[in-house]
């Protein structure tokens, strides 16, 4: 508080009630965390959690006369830093800022705060016979704001595409204050060009998302769920590859590699052949040819196929999945986690290549992720109080990105740039093109204040 030359607790109290500003010691660490684990953290001076929309727009007002940063928060699941703090200043955080302000059955929308966790607005919107497709696997401790911010993908990406194929409308506040409302909650409905599309992925770096009018489709009632057991990455990667060409597409179609299995298997019991070296998590929400994806198992040498036949046997084939996030941490204290995504005709050269490394730097790499799509979550396990583990993270990162951009991929499938992948830009975007995103900033937040610091790489400035 004491950096700047104005009171913040006074400052802001004027605008927020003031059980609404947190400032405590406790408080300020708290919210210096997102689930990036790579990044320094600074603390921020203080935290609002607004309710109004006006408490927000008059926090923004007051952050710019006096070129106070204001760093954006949903629930602080990201993955690369984005709602962490480089500069100290306002966290803005929106949990609490978290109605579902309406559902319009016939119209198949809903309108909702960007506070709401999105798992909140799956349950709602099926009570209607409604389905919200996109699927993080932090649906249950995200925002819908943050999944705008990112445009987050997941599970249904191959089938459903990712929020942004959602996303329809949205009210935000630029770096002065000012209110805007795009598409579907804008009398006009459309602009020339469509600001939607500008703000989703703007990771929190052109203004405050305060307002999403989603899509939404018809709830899904034919589930089918597979659990894979295949001797190698070539069988997976055919798999995939025929179920890709199928004219029913899987909604899921999950890979997960040797190594991560045997972290998982650390932590939940499950019977799997010992020489399988990849594992599939498929799921069909539309009546299939079962004999036909059999055949498709068995001629690319499936040693395991398990199918779930009602919600609880479903539930348990799906807990293997989600016990990867929960099993790292028995590997090694520190993760760092990368979401790159390649052509999907690519994955198993990428995989190949990741084997590769881990053998060359003797690092522990686990890969899984979401195969319909080529995104993939590599993880490597270290404990970043060894020296030596960071040098050679640091090399091997140079490694996959390199090749990720090699393979025709891209630096991030979901997770999004925030600080941590920053420095990492210019390898797939030249000067000239992130110059565009640089000048776009400057004209929706022409203080700078919306937090500063993040995706573009500071040699830019
Ligand atoms: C175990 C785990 C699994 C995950 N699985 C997936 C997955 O399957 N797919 C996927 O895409 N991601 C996944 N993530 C990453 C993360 O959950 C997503 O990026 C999510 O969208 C972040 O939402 P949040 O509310 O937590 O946002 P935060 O982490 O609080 O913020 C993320 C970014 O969005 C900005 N932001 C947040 N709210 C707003 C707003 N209202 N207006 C403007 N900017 C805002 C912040 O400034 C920041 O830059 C996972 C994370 C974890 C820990």
């Amino acid at each position: 508080v004491k950096e700047y030359s104005v009171d913040l607790k006074n400052l802001l109290g004027r605008v927020v009630p003031k059980d609404r500003i947190l400032y405590k010691p406790e408080d300020l660490i708290c919210y210096s965390y997102d689930a990036c684990t790579v990044v320094d953290r600074k603390l921020p001076d203080i935290i609002v959690v607004p309710q109004k929309v006006e408490e927000i727009v008059e926090t923004i007002k007051l952050a710019s006369k006096h070129n106070i940063p204001v760093i954006p928060r949903g629930l602080g699941s990201g993955c690369t830093g984005g709602a962490i703090p480089v500069y100290g200043g306002i966290i803005l955080s929106l949990e609490k800022y978290n109605k579902i302000l309406a559902i319009n059955q016939e119209e198949m929308t809903a309108v909702v705060e960007s506070g709401v966790v999105t798992e909140d607005i799956k349950e709602e919107v099926n009570k209607y016979g409604l389905f919200y497709p996109p699927d993080p696997s932090s649906s249950k401790f995200s925002t819908i704001g943050g999944n705008v911010a990112e445009s987050a993908g997941g599970l249904r990406g191959l089938k459903y595409g990712t929020t942004k194929e959602y996303v329809i409308g949205l009210e935000f506040i630029d770096g002065k204050g000012d209110v805007y409302r795009t598409g579907y909650l804008n009398s006009a409905e459309n602009m020339y060009p469509d600001l939607t599309n500008i703000l989703i992925r703007s990771e929190g770096t052109l203004g405050i998302i305060t307002k999403i009018a989603l899509r939404l489709l018809k709830l899904r009632e034919n589930i089918t769920t597979f659990f894979v057991c295949v001797k190698d990455l070539s069988n997976a990667a055919q798999i995939i590859g025929e179920l890709r060409r199928l004219e029913t597409l899987p909604s899921v179609l999950e890979i997960i590699d040797k190594t991560t299995i045997d972290a998982i298997l650390t932590y939940k019991k499950f019977p799997v052949p010992a020489e399988s070296r990849a594992f599939l998590l498929i799921e069909y929400d539309m009546r299939i040819d079962e004999k036909n994806l059999k055949k498709i198992f068995s001629a690319n040498e499936a040693l395991m196929v398990k199918k779930a036949d009602n919600e609880s046997e479903r539930e348990y084939l799906w807990s293997i999945r989600k016990a990867i996030s929960p099993s790292l941490v028995t590997i090694a204290p520190d993760k760092f986690n990368e979401d790159i995504v390649v052509p999907v005709s690519r994955l198993k050269e990428m995989l190949e290549f990741l084997e590769f490394l881990s053998n060359k730097y003797k690092l522990k790499i686990l890969s899984y992720g979401h195969a319909g799509d080529g995104n993939l979550h590599v993880n490597i396990m270290i404990n970043k109080k060894n020296k030596e583990d960071l040098e050679k993270v640091e090399k091997a990162l140079d490694e996959i990105f390199d090749r990720t951009i090699e393979l025709g991929g891209s630096l991030s499938g979901e997770h999004g740039i925030g600080l941590a992948k920053s420095p990492f830009l210019i390898k797939e975007f030249t000067f000239k093109e992130l110059s565009i995103s640089k000048k776009l900033k400057e004209y929706f937040d022409p203080y700078g204040i919306i937090n500063p610091g993040k995706v573009l790489p500071e040699k830019l400035n």
